[in-house]
């Protein structure tokens, strides 16, 4: 197993550049902790073959990796153009026509392929097309079929762009037909994580775990947060409460709230998953000009850097990895970011609800422990668990400690691969004994050369039966390295 000291966790997207071998092992071992899959682009086939990719590299380095299914959502965006393109200017008029053959647009007027954009907009709203690179003002909706508009923001205007409306308020139904199959295929690769986009509220999510759990899989449900009401109190806490993670989907978010508005609104959306023991990536164009460039400009590494001491889990990568030149150097150059900003004392001290009341006994016990191992310079925790939640817990209170989550599952050391300062560590043999698993978390520590002899460590673990970590988390330990055989 690999010393790995970054608490930060990376995610990168699968594309046409990642899908020999050679690359995805090569950014596995640079630092990719989990792999989004984006059902926005390649078909069924792409997705499994570059699932299976990832296994195969994660198997042979022996170590693990989630697997993320982002759904496509329902992005609303035009049609076609009879020459793919059309240049507007600002003063222009333009109609999207919901009427129209989807492959003839012209400079008059395009296709939209959500027919039913014509009612969730009215005269003087703005729309923000390719990510708010054109603004058309709407003047007029005619007949329910054709929104008017008169240009503002002018530029290119190519085939299939996203449309997003300032402010927020298209109706569409997070999920699409497209995306319930999709849910189908990500259950059948047996995805850890399922991204559900453009939820609008808590039901959304509701229902996509619904369908998942039909579909046989138990995949965390990840939350995009990416329209202007989903940020909207009380639909926001609901969200992340019906969630297992957030994405702060800075993309679509950025349009439809203002980029201004943006990195106020990421301290806020991670301090508030992070308070309702939710883990939280952050997202989109964070080493953007590395698509192309060797390095990063200046001023992605102090995005990359300060999203880091937001607290976010992980930060993730879209466009660099899935089609970039350098998808193995992107992932090295974001991770020894990520490892510097985490020196910040502000990344490494907590009053973590110091306030709130403990519903759980394991939950009772994970603060404890943190509490203990803030206090008394405890050099490494050992968390056994069943699902992860314990680590979870931990997690969420900042500290410079490893957590080393230890558990029978595979699918737990996959789905902890997200929280931030928890190393998933696989458990093959059966414990008996109390002693046993004090030698184990040591001994794995040890061997991770994160203690010595005469540090302290904690243990924390439910009653030991059958495979050894069954039952929830009732107890915790404190022992010192060297004395750890003593049951
Ligand atoms: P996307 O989501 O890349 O699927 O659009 C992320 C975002 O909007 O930031
Ligand atoms: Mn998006």
């Amino acid at each position: 197993m690999k010393k790995r000291l970054r608490r930060t966790k990376i995610v990168a997207t699968m594309g046409p550049a990642t899908s020999t071998p050679e690359t995805v092992e090569a950014m596995i071992r640079e630092g990719v902790d989990v792999v989004r899959l984006n059902f926005s682009h390649g078909d069924i086939e792409d997705h499994k073959l570059r699932a299976q990719l990832v296994r195969d590299a994660a198997e042979k380095l022996n170590w693990s990796v989630g697997i993320l299914a982002d759904l496509q959502g329902p992005k609303i965006r035009i049609d076609r153009f009879v020459d793919g393109k059309v240049i507007l200017k600002p003063g222009d008029t333009f109609i999207l026509d919901a009427a129209l053959d989807e492959n003839a647009g012209t400079r008059e007027r395009v296709g939209i392929a959500y027919k039913d954009l014509p009612k969730d907009v009215y005269k003087g709203d703005d729309l923000m097309l390719d990510d708010g690179r054109i603004v058309l003002e709407v003047t007029d909706v005619v007949n329910d079929t054709e929104i008017h508009t008169v240009v503002l923001v002018g530029g290119e205007l190519s085939n299939n762009k996203g449309i997003n409306k300032r402010g927020g308020g298209i109706s569409a139904e997070a999920l699409s037909d497209k995306d319930k199959e999709d849910i189908k295929t990500a259950a059948e690769i047996d995805v850890d994580f399922l991204a559900v986009s453009f939820p609008r509220n808590a039901a959304d999510l509701v229902y996509a775990r619904e369908l998942l759990k039909d579909a046989g899989s138990r995949a965390a449900i990840v939350a995009k947060v990416e329209r202007a009401e989903a940020v909207e109190q009380p639909t926001l806490d609901a969200i992340i409460e019906a969630s297992d993670v957030i994405m702060v989907a800075r993309g679509d978010l950025g349009v439809e709230i203002g980029d201004a508005n943006l990195p106020l609104m990421q301290k806020k959306l991670i301090k508030r998953a992070r308070k309702m023991n939710r883990a939280v990536i952050t997202a989109t164009q964070m080493m953007e000009t590395m698509t192309e460039n060797t390095i990063p400009t200046r001023a992605e590494v102090f995005d990359v850097a300060n999203a880091v001491m937001d607290g976010t889990d992980a930060v993730m990568l879209s466009g660099e990895t899935a089609t970039g030149k350098h998808p193995d150097k992107v992932v090295k150059a974001m991770a020894s970011i990520c490892e510097e900003a985490e020196q910040a004392t502000s990344t490494q001290k907590s009053r973590h609800r110091v306030g709130d009341y403990f519903r759980r006994i394991d939950e009772g016990i994970a603060m404890s422990a943190m509490y203990a191992a803030n206090h008394m310079g405890v050099k490494g925790i050992g968390a056994l668990t069943e699902s992860g939640s314990t680590a979870l817990w931990m997690s969420r209170i900042s500290s410079g400690i490893p957590i080393y989550a230890m558990t029978t599952h595979k699918s737990t050391c996959r789905r902890v691969c997200i929280y931030r300062g928890v190393y998933p560590v696989w458990i093959h043999e059966k414990l008996t004994s109390p002693r046993e698993a004090n030698r184990l978390v040591v001994e794995h520590l040890l061997e991770e050369d994160i203690v010595h002899d005469g540090d302290l460590v904690i243990i924390t673990k439910g009653d030991l039966v059958g495979a050894g970590t069954d039952g929830g988390t009732n107890q915790m330990k404190i022992i010192r390295v060297g004395d750890h055989f003593n049951g």
